[in-house]
């Protein structure tokens, strides 16, 4: 289980209005444990799980990089100050113009996973180093990612192929197993494609320098539908990614490097949203049955934009102890998505809430600065803040 350390309620206490508040120094060992668990693995954050500069800054002075989907994400890290050459440009779908100008930042290093876009970087990014994304089941995840992105193991020999027939460098595989992974197993799959298509590619006379196992570590503290924590396998995951690891080294070779993705594993658990209670009525359905609201200041389009996947866990500072009611929770807006969904397990809450009572959404630091609306229906996005443990100097700008 994850736990909160006392300068992010701290923080959360001081707030007298809404926002979203990080505590770098978790994410920090949360970096710091990924490293100590797979040793030797490069690690690239994913930064669309939390484009947040002072994020970036600080996983940056510990020695990581970025995975960037756009010029604009490279941008922004490069601004934070994450060196170009521990950035790469990880999404497959990208035009000739995103191509070209990230190829202008610097960036050397581009996904891939079709021939028209191998083709689109041999004239947009000449020389550059590409590496292919095979498609995965998505089985395991909470968000499987399998259909958008991803080839064949047959396809991913002919776009390498093809890659080093235009000029650029076939430099390596990738995998995504999907956001919020359950399940060792997952891994293992991947592996075993992984080994079968440099087996394909050692016949054929190529070489690759690295293997991108991408993101999909989970974050540890989200609870699921019905309210009971998800408990992720965490050493169990680990393992099988070290033997996984050692595994494909025997089957390319001992120089095969290993580059990691992680987006939601490194910040879900280190950011916390403090809103407050709009309201806590009770209200007849149409089938007669009574039923408890509670209506946040911050839903689906200001902070949690995953709650039809996963429920949060929830502090109510002002009601310590307090008799409570089972109630669903929503956000603020007129759209009903902005919800728990029907099927969802009851949340408990104290019944004496009143309009303005503090809440504290736990575990939320992962897509939700990312997937905030420009204040949809007239709900500001959260701010943001940031705090770190007294005594441990963070990587934030001041
Ligand atoms: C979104 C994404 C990630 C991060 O996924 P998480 O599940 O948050 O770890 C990693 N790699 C790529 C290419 C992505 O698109």
């Amino acid at each position: 289980m994850t736990h909160e350390p006392a300068s992010l309620f701290a923080a959360l206490a001081a707030a007298t209005e809404d926002r979203i508040v990080f505590d770098l120094t978790g994410i920090e060992d949360r970096y710091e444990t990924l490293r100590r668990e797979l040793p030797g693995v490069v690690v690239r954050f994913a930064m669309k799980a939390c484009p947040v500069d002072e994020v970036l800054t600080c996983l940056a002075r510990k020695g990581a990089g970025v995975d960037g989907a756009s010029p604009r994400e490279l941008e922004q890290a490069l601004r934070a100050g994450v060196p170009v050459a521990r950035m790469h440009y990880g999404n497959t779908v990208k035009s000739d113009r995103d191509i070209a100008d990230a190829h202008r930042l610097g960036i050397r290093d581009f996904a891939t996973d079709s021939l028209e876009d191998v083709a689109a970087i041999a004239v947009h990014a000449p020389g550059a180093r590409v590496f292919c994304r095979l498609a995965t089941s998505g089985e395991g995840a909470l968000w499987g990612l399998s259909n958008k992105f991803g080839c064949s193991p047959s396809d991913a020999v002919r776009v390498l192929e093809s890659a080093r027939d235009k000029g650029l460098t076939p430099s390596g595989l990738s995998v995504h197993v999907g956001s919020q992974q359950m399940t060792a197993d997952a891994w293992h799959s991947a592996v075993e494609s992984l080994a079968d298509v440099l087996a394909a590619l050692g016949r054929r006379g190529m070489s690759l320098d690295h293997v991108n196992l991408g993101g999909g570590l989970p974050a540890l503290g989200y609870l699921d539908r019905y309210g009971t924590p998800l408990d992720p396998p965490m050493d169990k995951i680990f393992a099988v990614i070290r033997e996984g690891m050692r595994y494909l080294r025997e089957v390319h070779g001992d120089h095969l490097e290993f580059v990691m993705e992680p987006g939601r594993h490194l910040v879900a658990d280190h950011g916390a949203i403090r809103a407050h209670v709009a309201r806590l009525s009770e209200r007849r359905r149409p089938n007669g049955e009574r039923q408890h609201w509670l209506y946040l200041s911050c839903g689906k389009f200001n902070g949690l934009y995953e709650m039809d996947a996963v429920q949060y866990r929830l502090v109510f500072p002002t009601h310590h102890d307090a008799e409570c009611v089972p109630a669903v929770m929503a956000g603020p807006t007129c759209d009903s998505d902005d919800a728990y969904l029907p099927d969802y397990g009851l949340v408990q809450v104290p019944k004496g809430l009143a309009s303005g009572d503090p809440v504290w959404v736990l575990s939320s630091g992962a897509y939700a600065i990312s997937y905030m609306t420009q204040g949809f229906n007239g709900f500001d996005p959260l701010p943001y803040t940031w705090t770190s443990a007294p005594g441990r100097t963070s990587g934030a700008r001041e």
